[in-house]
């Protein structure tokens, strides 16, 4: 224990998203009390699929998670590329055993409410980690002897709780970022996504089979199973300005189907065969700026909300818990430092990833000659180059 009794007390985190409960088990793990605060009054279910490829399936792994994910995933073996200009097939990428042999764990396409479930269910049963719900962090403040204490809102009244550190894992519209000097503010893309998701016997089995990602003009749609299986994943993605901070935000499908006017007759019945979609606006935080100052550091959306293009923003958050906890030992003698240890580590990772998702925004989105060559190259590309091709991103674990 530090001379202040640090020790003793807890490392608050702002926010029980994806981010906060996976880094909320890596610190129990390394014998820190952990406080959760998140504003919402319940964690509910939103949001749709998410790929969970290897990179994030070999950190839950050491949090001997996989066996319980696993009855909600699917590992799908091919991805197909089509155009969604044409209709026609450009490309299949392998997927499925071939990226699991080659990395050593599968890729998962899951629902975000079963991840977030089963996160949950492990930190509530977990001794040491408390979970406060409707509480919103809004400040960190310090005496002049160096206590901390996080002052947090909840229905009722303001409340504070000394702590060691505070962890910002409070999503893209972090309120956290505003006590690290310098930050970076969410910046609307200009594009929004629709996201829905069906029972799977509600399609016709051609989009059942393998998931598909379909490429147009400052468009694209990708689909794939979900909830083991039975439901059907919808992502559409267009250009519209429109911006709201939910990810709840009710959507009308006729005005999807108006963005999606151009496309093929197979695709337009595909979105109008729900009418519950969620809209999302979508928004980056650029992961060059600074994500740490004192005894606050900030991990996943808050530090660097990325492009849904490479589909690596929750694998991001779940890299991040893994290593903030081992820079943070539970006699940590130096917060501050550790935390910028901990931001200098993951920079340039994060920095790159978030970099291939911008540049995966302008290719999926090409029109013209760009397009055609963009194409030519897909139809010449073998799968398993297509899948080899993000091994640096898919490849890491951990411990490297
Ligand atoms: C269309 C789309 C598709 C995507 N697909 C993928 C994918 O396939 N794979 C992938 O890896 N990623 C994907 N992502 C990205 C992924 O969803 C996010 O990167 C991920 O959810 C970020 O997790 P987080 O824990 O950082 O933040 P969030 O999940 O946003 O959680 C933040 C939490 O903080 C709480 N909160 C906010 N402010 C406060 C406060 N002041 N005090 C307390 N609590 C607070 C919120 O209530 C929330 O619970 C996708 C994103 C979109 C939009």
């Amino acid at each position: 224990m530090s001379a202040n009794g640090e020790a003793d007390l807890p490392i608050i985190i702002a926010g029980a998203g994806i981010g906060g409960l996976t880094a909320a088990l890596f610190l129990r793990d390394r014998g820190h009390q952990v406080v959760l605060l998140d504003k919402a009054n319940v964690l509910s279910e939103v949001g749709a699929g998410l790929q969970l490829s290897p990179n994030a399936c070999a950190v839950l792994d050491r949090l001997g998670l996989l066996q319980e994910l696993e009855p909600h995933a699917n590992a799908p073996d091919n991805l197909r590329i089509w155009s969604g200009t044409s209709g026609r097939q450009l490309a299949t990428v392998r997927m499925g055993s071939f990226l699991k042999m080659r990395h050593g764990y599968p890729f998962w396409q899951i629902h975000r409410a079963d991840l977030q479930r089963v996160l949950l269910d492990k930190a509530r049963a977990t001794p040491g980690i408390s979970i406060k719900l409707a509480c919103e962090v809004m400040d960190l403040t310090s005496t002049p002897y160096g206590n901390l204490t996080c002052i947090y809102q909840d229905a009722d009244m303001t409340g504070n709780l000394a702590c060691k550190a505070l962890i910002g894992a409070d999503g893209v519209w972090s309120r956290v970022r505003r006590l690290v000097p310098g930050h970076e503010n969410a910046r609307f893309s200009g594009q929004v996504a629709y996201r829905t998701t069906v029972p799977i016997d509600a399609v016709p089995r051609r989009w059942t089979t393998d998931p598909g990602l379909w490429l147009h003009r400052d468009s694209h749609l990708v689909h794939y199973p979900v909830k083991g299986g039975r439901h059907l994943n919808i992502v559409a993605l267009a250009e519209e300005n429109w911006q709201d901070e939910r990810w709840s935000t009710r959507a009308d499908r006729e005005a999807l189907l108006h963005l999606f006017r151009n496309w093929p007759a197979e695709i337009r019945n595909l979105l109008g065969s729900s009418d519950e979609w969620l809209k999302w606006a979508l928004c980056s935080v650029k992961a060059s700026g600074p994500w740490s100052h004192g005894h606050v550091a900030l991990l996943g959306d808050a530090a660097h909300a990325m492009l849904p293009y490479m589909a690596q923003g929750a694998a991001m958050a779940i890299e991040d818990a893994a290593i903030l906890a081992r820079h943070l030992p539970v006699d940590v003698e130096n917060v501050p430092a550790a935390l910028r240890a901990f931001e200098f580590h993951r920079k340039a990772r994060v920095t790159h990833v978030q970099k291939v998702s911008f540049d995966n925004a302008r290719t999926y989105h090409y029109s013209g000659a760009l397009a055609l060559a963009r194409d030519t190259v897909l139809r010449l590309s073998k799968p398993t180059s297509l899948a080899t091709r993000f091994d640096d991103i898919y490849g890491w674990t951990p411990e490297q």
